[in-house]
């Protein structure tokens, strides 16, 4: 008898209907917590496991080069180029297209080097990732180092500086996860081509997805 007593409490507690209100209150919370969940899983950058997770996690950027789709790009990370594996993508337009930076964030460096000729040394609001751009043909007038940048601005333009070939130009485009120090020459690549993808799959589907249903679905995908 006390089973059937059992039973029929259990089967109150399922069916009773609860109030929207709280449940509504609930799944607020539910989503802030997990928002804060991938925010944090975004910031550890120690070991290198939890790397390669913040890579598919992380950074939810836009496209530096606009109108560009996922079929065009290649993963090119782990190929040798010029005898060191490249740890970044190469995204081919013609010389002059506007560059755009993925994410809003300050200009911390901008250095011209013998490899990457003119480039960009981006850092996102909390110094977690560089993005780096390089074969620059010339920065966007005006910018400079210290600059505060927002998401889709344009920076700069390709072009073939540095060991680009002129008949090849195109966008060196590169993330680092920065240590503790945030030093702009010193962080540890991930590879670009899988966050790229996803954010232009993403942004292809619907332009308008809440930021939140993104962080959800990275969250349940990670
Ligand atoms: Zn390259």
């Amino acid at each position: 008898m006390w089973r059937l007593g059992l039973a029929l409490i259990v089967l109150a507690l399922l069916v009773y209907p609860r109030n929207p209100r709280t449940q509504q209150r609930a799944d607020t919370s539910r989503t802030s917590v997990s928002t804060t969940n991938v925010r944090l899983a975004a910031q550890q950058v120690e070991p290198s496991r939890e790397r390669a997770r913040s890579a598919t996690l992380a950074p939810a950027i836009a496209s530096p080069i606009q109108g560009v789709k996922a079929y065009q790009l290649h993963d090119s990370f782990n190929e040798i180029h010029h005898g060191h594996r490249h740890e970044a993508i190469d995204i081919m337009e013609p010389a002059g297209t506007p560059v755009r930076a993925v994410v809003d964030g300050t200009i911390q460096k901008l250095f011209l080097s013998k490899a990457g000729g003119n480039t960009i040394y981006e850092f996102d609001g909390p110094g977690t990732y560089c993005y780096y751009y390089a074969h620059l043909d010339h920065y966007v007038d005006g910018l400079h180092q210290g600059m505060r940048v927002f998401r889709g601005e344009v920076i700069g333009y390709v072009g073939s500086t540095g060991d680009a070939s002129p008949a090849a130009p195109h966008l060196h485009f590169a993330i680092y996860v920065l240590g503790p120090e945030r030093r702009w020459w010193k962080g540890t690549a991930i590879d670009p081509y899988p966050v790229l993808e996803r954010s232009l799959t993403l942004g292809s589907r619907s332009s308008s997805v809440p930021i939140y249903l993104i962080l959800e679905m990275l969250h349940a995908a990670g």
